[in-house]
């Protein structure tokens, strides 16, 4: 047995059996690792609220080499963003990012700059609340992260310009077109303003989110364009998906009817 320890931020966690459970963290020193929490669930003193998904915490465990589960020691809780508890919307936002960095990432070990973007995501979801524009920045540099960022300045194809009027953009050839070269089944038709606020993502500090605010138009068509491209390189449909849809949707209507 060897024994670790790290910061790491809680993605979720699953009952098991009467007492345990089985939790899912994101940690600084050692990437994406699934570990066994015994008595989590009836015993409050050993581990408190350090364990609740979106936490940041301390963690020591232990893990052998032919076991794919961990062995949860101790985790110390250093923040519990309890303000995503009181907001569905946040809730919801919150629970899709920690999906996409388990989907996305996957286990290949320590990914620094992802968990410091996490963490920045989930504090901004908890200050301010869900909304669109924090989530099209978070899959953009998530995108970005996994070595899939699109092409945002010159076209996928022949490598000029893409400042005309209207420009395309296809996932299957990683990015914007200029028209010439806007020809296949995924292209789709965007303004170069959505495009520009796309790069204005990726030209920024990577754990800013504060001072974004983007149009309904760049939030229509760049967030098309980022979930065709995140489409195409998730292992897997993301579960969490369908709620955070339906919850924006519900939001969407209420500030139309104000
Ligand atoms: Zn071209």
């Amino acid at each position: 047995m060897e024994s670790y320890s790290s910061d790491a931020v809680i993605l979720h966690h699953l009952d098991y059996g009467e007492a345990d459970r089985i939790v899912t963290f994101f940690s600084l020193e050692r990437g994406l690792i699934k570990g066994f929490a015994r008595q989590a669930r009836k015993s409050r003193k050993r581990f408190g609220a350090a364990l609740e998904p979106f936490s940041t915490v301390h963690v020591r465990w232990q893990a052998q080499r032919s076991a794919d589960l961990v062995t949860i020691q101790e985790a110390d809780l250093i923040d519990l963003r309890s303000g995503l508890r009181h907001d569905l919307l946040a809730l919801a936002l919150a629970a899709y990012g920690c999906e996409l960095i388990e989907n996305l990432l996957g286990e290949i070990g320590p990914q620094p700059e992802a968990y410091q973007l996490l963490n920045a995501f989930l504090n901004h979801v908890h200050r301010q609340g869900g909304s669109p524009d924090a989530r099209l920045i978070f899959e953009l540099r998530m995108l970005n992260l996994a070595g899939y960022e699109p092409h945002l300045l010159h076209c996928s194809r022949c490598g000029g310009p893409v400042c005309t009027e209207q420009v395309a953009f296809s996932a299957s050839l990683g990015g914007g077109l200029c028209l010439e070269c806007a020809s296949g089944t995924d292209v789709q038709h965007l303004s170069p303003l959505s495009l520009g606020s796309l790069s204005r993502i990726l030209q920024a500090p990577p754990t800013l989110f504060e001072g974004f605010r983007f149009g309904p138009q760049t939030l229509q068509e760049g967030g098309n364009a980022v979930t065709s491209m995140l489409k195409r390189h998730l292992c897997r449909p993301i579960k969490s998906l369908s709620f955070l849809d339906q919850l924006s949707e519900g939001s969407r209507r209420v500030a139309a009817i104000r």
